[in-house]
């Protein structure tokens, strides 16, 4: 193409202005020689990279909306087990690990709480951490702990993200391994620490005030239940260990009348 054309098209095409700045010009851009062969080769290499890469490994399976009824496990290893490897709620999705429960397994007292907190999560063991500490402290006034005749587990075996209450729809999903640890354990009482546990024992909403200093029962065997505050929340209101000290002498007397 002489030059005279050359601008004729150019201009025909609207890229004039190529013609007065100092730029590649276009046409010369469109006949550039075409890519070394050894690019051309590294670039078909990563495709057939790409197409030889295997397909990412399908997500576990998301757990029911609602979870189907299970058989409550027999014996401890089955129920350690079947906890260990749950996914009946969508608790497994955000768990370090599950939190099946501490203690003696024959004891006349079963402490329950809602879920495990960041630090159970992370060490496997329920009430730990200071909130675990005062409960410790707390059972000791009665003389008891987690090593003598004392058996503690939670409502749910998994850490609710962010610390917060389980829902009654995981707490129903996680109800046979509670019971399970129940039947295996048969407490003369359970204490039940705080509203969240207290509540959803007893699938109600009434305030915890309206709960505590009265016995209820739980479970297929109406096991009579007792009801305090969490540690955690007396750490917050130590005001309120007076009423909590009142309902650890319940305790205590309930389980000497229960043994004579
Ligand atoms: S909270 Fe209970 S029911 Fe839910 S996944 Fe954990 S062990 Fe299973």
């Amino acid at each position: 193409m002489d030059e005279l054309r050359r601008r004729q098209y150019l201009k025909a095409l609207g890229l004039d202005l190529w013609l007065s700045r100092d730029t590649p010009d276009p046409l010369a851009v469109a006949e550039a020689p075409p890519a070394p062969v050894g690019v051309r080769r590294a670039v078909s290499e990563v495709r057939e990279a790409r197409l030889a890469t295997p397909a990412p490994e399908p997500a576990p399976e998301a757990p029911p909306a609602t979870a189907p009824p299970i058989e409550v496990p027999q014996d401890w290893t089955r129920a350690r087990a079947l906890v260990a490897d749950c996914r009946r709620c969508r608790l497994c999705e955000t768990r370090t690990q599950t939190v099946f429960g501490v203690g003696v397994e024959a004891a006349s007292l079963m402490v329950i709480g809602e879920g495990p907190g960041a630090e159970e999560d992370a060490r496997g063991e329920p009430f730990v951490g200071r909130a675990g500490r005062l409960l410790d402290e707390m059972l000791k006034s009665i003389e008891h702990s987690r090593g003598t005749d004392s058996y503690i587990a939670n409502v749910v075996k998994c850490r609710p993200p962010n610390n917060r209450d389980p829902q009654p729809d995981e707490a129903e999903a996680c109800r046979p391994y509670l019971e399970a640890q129940l039947k295996l354990v048969k407490p003369k009482l359970i204490l039940a620490v705080g509203r969240v546990a207290a509540q959803r024992l007893l699938q109600t909403d009434t305030p915890l005030s309206r709960l505590r200093g009265q016995l209820h029962h739980w479970g297929p065997d109406r096991t009579p239940l007792w009801i305090t505050y969490h540690p955690a929340y007396l750490l917050r209101s130590p005001r309120e260990k007076a009423k909590a000290w009142a309902d650890l002498k319940f305790v205590s007397r309930f389980l000497g009348e229960a043994a004579s």
